[in-house]
């Protein structure tokens, strides 16, 4: 250019300060020419990108809202009222509700936005969930963890989604940065909404759940709480219409109500100020806001996903837009340098024109056009060569814009210098588009990276490993090998917090990570679950013996001991594993696998790898079935109850009767209680069990005529803990006419040792109403001599371990027990006794009353009738020979 520059005459200088702003411009819409078409092409990329995830936003709030609707429905009746009574009282159409917050999942399911894998996989959650609120008798939990496995679907499918627009934003430059705000608001958003509606979930949780469970609850409830709250600070901070439609919502003064009312339970931890659930008029209040609030919360998420829709839509009106005025003002500029050389030069058509054709193609961006020089006059030959230069320097300049877009930053094209001050100042300019892009770039991969990791160890997260599983599965299924997902669980990693403080157990669980680290293999990778739990992806597993074989690994790498600040911390592992072949499972049942196999792992006595394997798979399919069966047999009557004489050991009169449960499978024949009763236990089944044998037993026994006997009732401490025991235990009694004072409930010692408080509090009651209490199996739980005193009970049953035992001993032990009872003022029967000699020593050893097979067995009531008969006459004998003794 400085060639060109000589050759400018005084006449030229005119066109030289016209040119200057042209140029300049050039050079800017030079950049813009060359990227127009890519930058167009990027932003309908980031476009398509952006409606995906607003969709997958929509639908996580969605999904959320619907849960949150079925929940709620699935528990009223268990208060005992209906949807429609609910519906009323607050004002709401429950089904309608439901039926719009369906809609809204499916329409967003069929909208075509959301990935189709997932849009399956939590079709088919989705449907699951729904089925279990439209059966007779749904099963909360299970409902609750459908929706919670589909929701997290979505979130993991989000979350990266974030990550992608992070990183594919940073090709359209600038304006982008708008879009990327807009997109973290709406996901801010979501967070709120979702942490809204967790929150009103778990306040239902605290209220409605069975009462043992509340502290625990509300500890949940606590956190879910913070995390709204911070949620909902940094998006009330934003100006956002997100932001904006937010605080009108909590400015709502039944909403606001609401929101403080759960603040409040939240921060005071209390049990005790939770308001009675069975009072329909506390549940009011509660249910209008969390509907309300439901809806709110809803409507605040869609706000920001329709910001973010306009973002977008801007950015790619702007990109076109700032081309076009780009173009016009170099039209401009050229255009008056024209002008200005025509008025100095005089009128010289033709070169001129040729010029004006020149300048027109380099207009639309045409660089490679050959300006054509050496004109007769030397102002048209002087603009000409200017022009050349220009279109030789643009060419320059278009090349550096090309790299930078494309992100070559080390590309060679960036050193080189366009002539010229103007070429000065575009070179600083280039640097410092470079240090910009790097520097984002960096900033870019950091956040991507942080969506995916573990901050404490730097190891994959939760979201990290359920990604990279999938796509080591699926690169796995193309090459046909087979992958093993390990489950590293640290054994007893609470005694290193507990002991040594929360920095060391940090400090224990980053050296782990490291161990974990370096004991794979290349190409397998360590992830943290969170906690004490920890994953490895092993990739080319063929044979479950080599995984096997690096579990052993790593169980002997977390076994060294570890000092931390000079304390020597030991801890192990248990490892559960998992295999995949051809891409099944899918991640998250593997991770499922893996995870069961670790629990068996730890019932095995810890410190030992266990693989998953078709027995477990039985056994995880066998009781989903087993339970399946079992409430539908309970509603069936497929389950009856047997009765057991309990007899007085003086006379060996009958006294009462025990009543067990028994069920007969159809296909399957009797299931023995062994093994149903501990899978009702898993899930409020039990509760149902437990209503049905009282109100069978207190029938039946009534209606035999037999309230001379007292009659005992198995229960489990889950039917206590859920608060509904004394109402069914009430419900039973007057509905059969049977005396209170003729009723026992038995429950097993061992789990009267935990939440004792709580439990004995409903224990009392029943004693209040005249029911008397049993704690069954004593000697096999650890209570105290000092815990006994506090038991509410009225009887201990010495399990039947200590009878048989007693054979081989003198029997002190028993009667230490018998001992103590009475002491207490307990009654104490002998269960199990199944000997003569056992039963001689236990009236020896002044035990009250005797139960076991040696006196009858648990029996129908028709056989037990003639059973009573026949024992009436024989015990007149015993009760002889007693005497004779
Ligand atoms: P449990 O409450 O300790 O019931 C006594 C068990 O001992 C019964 O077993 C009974 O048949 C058995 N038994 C009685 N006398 C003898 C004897 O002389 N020798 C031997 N070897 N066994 C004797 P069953 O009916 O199989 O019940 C097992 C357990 O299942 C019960 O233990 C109880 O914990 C649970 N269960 C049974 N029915 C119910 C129920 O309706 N509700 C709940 N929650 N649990 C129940
Ligand atoms: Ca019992
Ligand atoms: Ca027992």
């Amino acid at each position: 250019m400085r060639t060109s520059l000589l050759r400018f005459g005084i006449t030229a200088r005119l066109g030289l300060v016209a040119l200057a702003p042209a140029l300049a411009v050039a050079i800017g819409a030079g950049s813009i020419a060359q990227s127009k078409n890519a930058t167009r092409h990027d932003v309908t990329a980031l476009r398509r990108q952006v409606l995906h995830f607003e969709q997958e936003l929509l639908l996580r709030a969605a999904l959320h809202s619907e849960q949150s609707s079925a929940q709620a429905l699935a528990r009223l009746p268990s208060f005992g009222i209906s949807a429609n009574f609910a519906g009323t009282l607050i004002g709401r159409d429950f089904a309608a509700d439901l039926a719009e917050r369906r809609a809204r999942v499916d329409g967003l399911l069929d909208g075509g936005e959301v990935d189709a894998v997932i849009a399956a996989d939590v079709r088919r959650l989705v449907t699951d969930a729904r089925r279990q609120l439209d059966a007779d008798r749904p099963d909360v939990d299970a409902l609750g963890q459908a929706y919670d496995r589909a929701t997290l679907l979505v979130a993991t499918d989000v979350d990266e989604d974030l990550a992608q627009l992070r990183t594919a934003s940073g090709s359209v430059g600038s304006s982008s940065a708008r879009v990327l705000r807009a997109a973290e608001l709406a996901h801010q958003a979501t967070l709120v909404s979702q942490e809204g509606i967790a929150q009103s979930a778990g306040a239902a949780g605290v209220v409605f759940g069975p009462v043992a469970e509340r502290e625990g609850r509300l500890a949940a409830l606590m956190a879910i709480h913070t995390r709204f709250e911070v949620a909902t600070a940094s998006l009330l901070e934003t100006p956002s219409s997100a932001g904006d439609k937010l605080s009108a919502l909590l400015e709502r003064p039944d909403l606001a109500q609401y929101v403080k009312s759960i603040s409040d339970l939240a921060e005071a931890g209390d049990p005790n100020l939770v308001p009675d659930s069975r009072s329909p008029l506390a549940l009011v209040g509660l249910f209008r806001g969390i509907f309300d609030f439901d809806d709110g919360l809803y409507g605040v998420a869609d706000d920001a996903g329709t910001a973010l829709v306009q973002a977008i839509d801007e950015v790619a009106h702007d990109a076109h837009d700032q081309f076009v005025s780009a173009v016009a003002l170099i039209a401009a500029a050229l255009g008056v340098t024209l002008v200005i050389t025509v008025v100095s030069a005089g009128s010289l058509a033709r070169p001129l024109r040729r010029l004006a054709a020149d300048v027109r193609a380099v207009q639309s961006g045409d660089l490679d056009r050959t300006v054509v020089q050496g004109s007769v006059t030397t102002e048209i030959g002087v603009l000409q060569g200017a022009v050349a230069d220009l279109v030789a320097n643009l060419r320059v300049v278009d090349l550096q814009a090309e790299a930078l877009a494309d992100g070559r930053l080390d590309d060679a094209v960036l050193g080189e210098q366009v002539p010229g001050k103007l070429g000065a100042a575009l070179q600083h300019s280039v640097a410092r588009l470079q240090d910009a892009i790097a520097d984002e770039r960096s900033l870019r991969d950091r956040l991507a990276h942080e969506a995916t990791h573990d901050a404490l160890t730097g190891l994959l997260n939760r979201s990290g490993v359920l990604a990279h599983a999938g796509k080591v599965l699926a690169a796995a299924t193309r090459r046909e090998r087979g992958t093993a997902l390990l489950f590293v669980d640290l054994d007893d990693f609470k005694r290193v917090n507990d002991g040594h403080g929360h920095a060391a157990g940090d400090a224990v669980l980053r050296e782990i990570a490291a161990r974990l680290g370096d004991a794979v293999r290349h190409g397998d990778v360590v992830g943290r679950l969170g906690g004490d739990e920890f994953v490895v992806i092993m990739v080319d597993v063929d044979e479950a013996d080599e995984a096997v074989a690096l579990g052993e690994r790593l169980l002997d790498v977390t076994r060294e001991p570890i000092v931390v600040d000079g304390d020597r911390c030991v801890v192990g592992a248990s490892v559960g594993v998992a295999l995949a072949a051809d891409g099944d499972p899918d991640p998250l049942e593997l991770l499922e696998q893996a995870d069961v196999a670790v629990f068996r792992a730890k019932t095995r006595g810890k410190s030992r790898v266990e693989v998953f394997d078709a027995d477990l798979q039985r056994m995880l399919e066998e009781r989903a079935d087993l339970a399946r069966a079992l409430a539908e047999g309970i509603e069936r009557g497929e389950v009856t109850v047997h009765y057991q004489p309990i007899v007085a050991a003086d006379d060996l009169s009958a006294v009462g009767l025990e009543a067990l449960a028994r069920w007969e499978r159809p296909g399957h024949g009797m299931v023995p209680p062994g093994v149903f009763v501990p899978v009702a236990e898993d899930s409020d089944l039990v509760i149902e069990l437990g209503r049905h044998v009282l109100r069978t037993a207190c029938t039946t026994v009534q209606g035999l005529g037999l309230d001379g006997l007292e009659l005992a009732v198995n229960v489990s401490a889950r039917h206590v803990a859920s608060g509904y025991l004394v109402d069914d235990v009430t419900e039973a009694l007057r509905s059969s006419g049977m005396a209170a004072g003729n009723l026992t409930v038995e429950i097993t010692e061992t789990v009267l040792v935990t939440d004792l408080p709580f439990l004995a509090e409903q224990l009392d009651q029943l004693r209040a109403l005249g029911v008397r209490v049993a704690i069954d199996d004593f000697g096999t739980g650890f209570t105290s001599l000092a815990h006994l005193r506090q038991l509410p009970a009225d009887v201990i049953k010495i399990d039947r371990s200590f009878v048989s035992e007693m054979d081989g001993d003198d029997g002190s032990l028993v009667k230490l027990v018998v001992d103590l009872g009475h002491q207490l003022d307990l009654g104490v029967v002998a269960e199990g006794v199944e000997t003569e000699r056992q039963l001689a020593t236990l009236r020896k050893l002044g035990c009250d009353r005797i139960q076991g097979f040696l006196l009858g067995r648990p029996q129908t009531p028709a056989d037990l009738v003639g059973w009573l008969a026949a024992h009436a006459r024989r015990y007149r004998l015993a009760a002889v020979s007693t005497e004779v003794e």
